[in-house]
């Protein structure tokens, strides 16, 4: 598998740290509105990327988090009259939402900032220990100079900087010692939410909170970081800045960055006001057209939003469900037996998509080209599936089709009436893989279930299951 690594500009081969793992952070948003359809951009493609390394076999640790306290959070709870930590509560629970509604996988753990904030205080402390930090009347800078791989990931020459560095003085930061050293601890204003630390009452920067979470979830060096390419600099920047300064070690192996999406070619975003929530197209569109839509292009790639390319998405996607649609429908009419001749013959071509579909996605998660793939075998479905195929073979089509939009996070059989009998079977699947401790298997089954209506609850008398 081959990734493009923003540190390196250029392709490189996937090795993990560990064998089978992948250790995987994904920047999260700063939760103080209803996310816009830019915001589900990196859900979407990250998500996908965690679902091809599953695909493929990887047992994937999966950490994003909630940026939860922060300017904009705060002025938002001032205007209303309430408190940041209400903001912010409602908004993960409005983002969770969307999430789930956009298919996307939970992820292994959602950390908040607020509630990791001694953590943060111990690796500002590392960092001043080690000279890589210093503190002004309460405020904890980092000391960028110190720090010889500054601007490694995002290409900048330290000098270059420095000199366009004057509009990088904000007002109340002329004690730092230079114009790019950046905060890592803030002294509180009067009404704001605050932490004790040793150097002040007041709260981390944004850029600790990241080095601190992956950190702690997944340890020192992990294999992925990812987010908008806007986060390169200085946010990942500066997070490298802090995790190999304290840690004494290369942070991520791969950095990943997904395009804008765009509207009229300029970036979607909340200070532009040119955005539509996510909530906004889910009363125009299924959002799983959302997603189709957000795949149909590479990821890197900018993407521009339009009503058309969403219809064109809807389209697209309406002719894969309608080919899984009819073979569900010739499955429960054909007749049970041995496969003919014929018919694996059908199967291993077949298969010739299901490698294409891989090559693409081995190609730096190439999914415009691993939809491509889809269609083709979708159009392969529509010319050799008729009512004289036997249900194996059917069943075969059926699977290989499911397995590919699986990747894709995208449901072939939404809102299908679900047999108990089917039900059963699935559990019973999903309790072997378990009991082989192959939980990302078993995961996915659940989820599977989850997607079709059926909720699982395992209780000391086995597994009971409801519809939601
Ligand atoms: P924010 O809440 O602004 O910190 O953004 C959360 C994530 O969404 C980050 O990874 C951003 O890079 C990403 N993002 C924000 N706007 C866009 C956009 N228009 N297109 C793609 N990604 C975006
Ligand atoms: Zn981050």
């Amino acid at each position: 598998m081959k990734i493009y690594n923003t540190l390196s500009k250029r392709k490189e081969e996937f090795i993990p740290l560990e064998e089978g793992k992948v250790k995987m952070y994904v920047c999260g948003p700063t939760v103080y509105n209803l996310i816009h359809i830019g915001n589900a951009r990196p859900m979407i493609v990250f998500d996908t990327v965690r679902r091809y390394f599953e695909y493929r076999g990887y047992d994937v640790n999966f950490v994003s988090n909630f940026t939860d306290v922060d300017d904009k959070i705060i002025k938002k709870a001032i205007e209303e009259g309430t408190t940041a930590a209400e903001v912010s509560k409602r908004y993960i629970a409005e983002c969770r939402k969307d999430m789930e509604a956009m298919n996307i996988r939970p992820a292994t753990k959602n950390p908040l900032a607020t509630e990791e904030i001694c953590g943060m205080v111990d690796m500002i402390r590392t960092l001043i220990d080690k000279g890589y930090a210093y503190e002004k009347n309460g405020t904890v800078y980092y000391r960028t100079r110190k720090f010889k791989d500054y601007g490694k990931l995002s290409h900048k020459n330290l000098d270059d900087l420095q000199s366009g560095g004057r509009a990088l003085l904000v007002t109340g930061e002329d004690e730092k010692e230079e114009p790019l050293d950046f905060v890592l601890w803030k002294p509180k204003k009067e009404g704001e939410p605050a932490w004790e630390s040793p150097w002040s009452e007041g709260r981390p920067g944004w850029h600790i909170e990241c080095s601190e979470m992956s950190k702690k979830y997944l340890g020192e060096q992990i294999d992925i970081h990812a987010g908008g390419e806007d986060l390169i600099f200085p946010h990942h920047e500066n997070e490298i800045a802090q995790s190999e300064a304290a840690n004494g070690k290369e942070f991520a192996r791969y950095w990943m960055h997904n395009g804008f999406l765009n509207i009229d070619n300029r970036k979607m975003s909340k200070s532009l006001g040119n955005f539509f929530t996510v909530r906004e197209i889910s009363e125009k569109y299924d959002l799983q057209v959302l997603r189709f839509f957000m795949l149909s292009a590479h990821y890197r790639s900018p993407l521009n939003f339009s009503a058309d390319l969403m219809d064109a998405a809807k389209n697209g996607l309406e002719r894969i469900l309608t080919a899984a649609k009819n073979l569900r429908f010739l499955a429960g009419n054909a007749k049970e037996g041995e496969l003919t001749e014929e018919e694996k013959v059908i199967l291993d071509s077949a298969d010739k998509y299901v490698r294409g579909f891989e090559t693409a996605m081995d190609d730096d998660f190439n999914t415009a080209d691993a939809i491509a793939a889809v269609f083709e075998l979708v159009k392969y479905i529509n010319t050799t599936a008729d009512g004289s195929r036997s249900k194996e073979c059917l069943d075969g089509l059926n699977e290989r089709l499911f397995t590919l939009t699986d990747v894709l996070g995208i449901i072939i059989d939404k809102g299908e009436e679900i047999l108990d009998e089917e039900i059963e079977a699935m559990i019973e699947k999903r309790q072997a893989a378990r009991k082989e401790k192959n939980f990302a298997l078993a995961d996915q089954i659940r989820d599977e279930l989850l997607s079709k209506g059926i909720i699982l609850e395992d209780t000391r008398e086995g597994v009971k299951w409801k519809k939601a």
